[in-house]
């Protein structure tokens, strides 16, 4: 049984030492030590090195070195191997024609990976990486690809991505993309905002779903309150997109991992995923990765021999959407920039009670012990599992940190006025006044993203 210690994000290398990180793994595991050490290279705070395309700078936890953390790997654990993840959609890096639309057209964060530009961009960062740094594999986090946002309870969902290169790859597929674009959307049959966001419909949807069954779900669980004439063919539209979504994706994530095996023909390569079900967020699910990558890293919970793809080994993995979860709090607690941007409207108390909030959603992340690993040999389907070496106190200490590190940023803050020209101000409104005299409605949304673009604001 293969064990890997997953380390999720580089703040657990800035705060903790291997060695603990590698005690508490087997503790908590009953292994001797790890097969495999992953570290994070690039996270949701950017990347870990620098190069043509990135910068550690942006990344709160940039005190530690890549080099001397594996040099030390190889050194006290010989026989270990090192695995690389990645966050593709590459966080800290804004590019316009690289990044995720909403289904209106809108600029979202994060590049999409199934535009052949941003492919490029990820494998040439990834190449470079694995030649300075030799891991012996690459594990790709896919849970948070397509990323969701509501303006509220009760308010439409955004959904990503509906690029110019997702809506033919889709297209292709005899799939319209515009039908999801509509005010009044049959996502309203799968996706609800609520207080505290997005919730999908349980469960999801899949290819063998009749639209019968999923209006079915939709009222039972209050999405709709009953169907019309239209809901039927909303059920319909949304049991083709959930299988050509999967498609789209899985195909470009294939892309990515066979530009790797390409460079690199003996690489280890894997995705993590939610579950085996498609994902809103993802918009994988484990079948898109049959013959794409060599390993899945899963909640198993609900899986079942019959629905492994043959030729990928399946780790078990932290349960209940954890990695979601735990890329959503380091969204916010290793990214400089967020941080800052938001030090300069509200208070470092609200900012502390944000990442609090957040880390609550960590609850559920630590399900590695010694009966959950022995109950795992029984299953010959599965071929590992990863563990992350984490705890409460963990987050709690990441928050104190941050915290500290708050303090020092807010006094530089207050000491340096803003830097923004009258130059580029006047470019702004010049900028506004053209895109609304080409015609375009200039919403809030417009407004703010322009000037997060021209960095007016974070
Ligand atoms: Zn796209």
């Amino acid at each position: 049984m293969k064990a890997v210690l997953d380390i999720p994000d580089s703040s657990f290398l800035a705060l903790f030492n291997m060695e603990d990180l590698v005690e508490i793994f087997c503790l908590n595991s009953g292994v001797e030590k790890p097969d495999v050490i992953c570290l994070p290279i690039i996270d949701e705070g950017g990347a870990q090195f620098d190069s043509a395309y990135t910068s550690r700078a942006n990344n709160m936890w940039s005190r530690y070195s890549v080099e001397k953390e594996i040099q030390n790997i190889r050194k006290k654990y010989p026989e270990t191997k090192v695995y690389f993840s990645i966050e593709p959609t590459l966080p800290g890096i804004k590019a316009s024609h690289l990044t995720c639309r909403d289904q209106y057209g809108a600029e979202r964060e994060g590049v999409c990976i199934v535009n052949p530009y941003a492919q490029k961009t990820i494998l040439d960062i990834v190449i470079e990486a694995s030649r300075r740094f030799n891991p012996d594999g690459i594990i790709l986090d896919t849970v948070d690809l397509h990323g969701q946002r509501s303006t509220g309870e009760g308010k439409p969902v955004d959904i990503t991505c509906f690029c110019n290169y997702c809506k033919q790859g889709m297209q292709d597929l005899k799939f319209q993309s515009d039908l999801l674009s509509k005010r009044v959307s049959p996502l309203n049959l799968v996706l609800k905002a609520t207080a505290t966001g997005i919730r999908p419909l349980s469960p999801t949807p899949n290819s063998q779903f009749t639209p019968d069954q999923l209006v079915d779900f939709a009222i039972k669980e209050g999405f709709i309150s009953e169907d019309d004439d239209q809901t039927l063919g909303w059920a319909q539209t949304i049991i083709n997109y959930v299988r050509v979504r999967a498609k789209v994706t899985g195909s470009a994530l294939g892309e990515i991992c066979q530009g790797i095996k390409t460079e690199f023909p003996s690489m280890h390569v894997g995705a993590i995923l939610n579950s085996e079900d498609f994902d809103w967020t993802g918009g994988l699910d484990l079948q898109s990765l049959a013959g794409q990558v060599d390993e899945a890293w899963l909640d198993i919970n609900d899986l079942t021999p019959a629905t492994v793809p043959p030729n990928i080994d399946i780790m078990a993995y932290a349960a209940d959407r954890a990695r979601y979860r735990i890329d959503a709090f380091f969204e916010v607690a290793s990214d400089r920039r967020f941080l800052e941007g938001r030090l300069r409207t509200d208070t470092l108390e609200n900012i502390v009670v944000i990442l609090q909030e957040r880390a609550s959603g960590l609850e559920h992340v630590q399900n590695l012990d010694k009966t959950f690993v022995r109950s795992l040999q029984t299953m010959i389907y599965v071929h590992g599992f990863v563990g992350i070496p984490f705890s409460k106190k963990f987050s709690q200490q990441i928050i104190t940190s941050i915290r500290d590190e708050l303090v020092s940023i807010l006094s530089n803050i207050q000491q340096k006025p803003s830097t923004v020209s009258k130059d580029i101000v006047r470019k702004y409104i010049a900028t506004l006044v053209s895109f609304r005299e080409e015609g375009n409605e200039l919403n809030r949304r417009e407004i703010v993203g322009l000037a997060a673009q021209m960095d007016l604001i974070d």
